[in-house]
């Protein structure tokens, strides 16, 4: 599952926070994304290790906060979801769909198909 859907899924399951993965019933961004592959809102380490491991490239890609790029520079994925949720208070379908923008299209199981003519074509795989 893309983060950008695991995030918008487990928004439905429960209000949201900020501050922690879980707390008061309620679930931040990625709190959200875990619940929805799995993790157990009671136990917030094992809920961590489930979204890095699921989502490794949350962990290498950099990017500007698109709230206040002009000011924050560069940082992980990882880290903006949670700036985005706790900084800047965006609701859980505002950051999935800016996640959804700059997610890995490997996500999407999407892959470079190579033609004879030279040109490229990207092919959904089954
Ligand atoms: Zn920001």
């Amino acid at each position: 599952m893309k983060l950008s859907e695991a995030i918008l899924l487990g928004s439905t399951l429960r209000p949201q926070i900020k501050g922690h993965l879980f707390g008061d019933g309620r679930s931040c961004a990625l709190g959200a994304a875990g619940e929805a592959i799995g993790a157990q809102p009671k136990d917030c380490p094992s809920s961590w290790e489930v979204i890095r491991k699921q989502w490794p490239w949350t962990q290498v890609s950099l990017f500007p906060c698109p709230a206040c790029w002009r000011e924050s520079g560069t940082s992980k994925v990882l880290g903006l979801i949670t700036h985005l949720n706790d900084f800047h208070g965006w609701t859980r379908q505002c950051t999935a769909a800016w996640v959804a923008s700059i997610e890995p299209r490997e996500e999407e199981g999407c892959v470079e198909v190579p033609l004879d003519d030279g040109l490229a074509k990207t092919k959904k795989s089954a």
